[in-house]
């Protein structure tokens, strides 16, 4: 699936997530927040932290790929992964999601520690730094982690949707797709693939309107 796609697909998925887990909190359609100017200010701060997280973790996985969008601002690094690795390998996989999630997870951190040194408590709080007191620096989950891992794994199933699939549970090189069988699904980048992430689109926005989503 090509870059627009992706950031599309990944942030319709994303209202889905955070209407059913209210990762960043309060919504912002209710009308409770109105009142409150500062909690407003604060909760769109989240949201837009969320949301660009999340589109930042839809692009990554194409790292693999040196044509990608991401794979020409990497330049070197990603020719080098796309050399060792593969295209749709290693960054497709639930393995790969594991090992960029630790990595994002460590620098999340050291970025909380440094909002918590500057005296940004709250905000090194959701960044994964938990505060007890007299203990400081547990460490927490974070709303950047939590977006940035659930846009890469709706790259890795927006992929699936594609004829090529994508391998799951590499170093297995077996390729998983949905609908199994592979010629109802689209190619990457064909006329197709717009009506398909369009259609989603459609979808959550319509239950957004009818109050069956939020954001
Ligand atoms: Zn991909």
């Amino acid at each position: 699936m090509e870059a627009p796609s992706h950031v599309v697909f990944g942030l319709a998925g994303a209202v889905v997530a955070d209407s059913l887990f209210h990762i960043t909190g309060a919504s912002l359609l209710g009308g409770s927040l109105t009142s409150d100017p500062r909690q407003f200010t604060d909760v769109v701060l989240l949201k837009a932290v969320f949301y660009g997280a999340v589109a930042l973790g839809a692009l990554t996985p194409d790292i693999d790929n040196a044509r990608s969008t991401i794979g020409q601002r990497a330049g070197f690094v990603s020719k080098g992964i796309q050399k060792l690795a593969g295209h749709r390998t290693l960054f497709h996989s639930l393995l790969g999601l594991a090992m960029v999630g630790a990595i994002v997870w460590a620098a999340q951190y050291a970025l909380g520690l440094v909002f918590y040194r500057l005296g940004y408590v709250p905000v090194a709080e959701k960044l994964g730094v938990g505060v007890a007191p007299g203990v400081v620096l547990a460490s927490g989950v974070g709303v950047v982690f939590i977006a940035f891992l659930l846009g890469y794994f709706l790259h890795i199933l927006a992929d699936s949707l594609t004829y090529g699939g994508v391998p799951w549970l590499w170093p297995n090189h077996t390729r998983f797709g949905f609908p199994p069988n592979r010629n109802w699904r689209f190619h990457s980048g064909s006329r197709v693939e717009p009506f398909v992430v369009g259609g989603i689109v459609l979808v959550v926005v319509a239950l957004i309107v009818f109050g069956k989503l939020t954001i």
